[in-house]
């Protein structure tokens, strides 16, 4: 179910998800190797890995936050304004810092 979840949620993106958080407290993460592959260097490497906890801890306290709600309004957000756009998703990227 979760592995469905997620590929369904990264269909509907339309675009490739670094990290995924699903269900509560487990987050998916993408191994370490891919992330790094696509930095030039440790330092932007780490810095990537920082961004990406903060992005998925706020989906758990948006998750927290709306413990029932939380999954349909995602597919709603993602249907209705697309990835970058989902409310949700535009408060993790704020969320992302430097
Ligand atoms: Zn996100």
């Amino acid at each position: 179910m979760k592995r469905a979840l997620s590929w369904l949620l990264t269909k509907l993106a339309g675009t490739q998800i670094d990290a995924f958080t699903v269900f509560g407290r487990t987050v998916w993460l993408t191994p370490a190797h891919k992330i790094i592959e696509r930095f030039d260097n440790a330092e932007d490497a780490l810095r990537g890995l920082r961004q990406l906890t903060r992005h998925e801890a706020k989906h758990v306290e948006q998750q927290k936050r709306e413990p029932i709600l939380f999954y349909p309004k995602y597919l709603w957000q993602l249907i209705r304004h697309g990835y970058q756009n989902a409310p949700y998703e535009r408060e993790a990227t704020e969320a992302e810092g430097e």
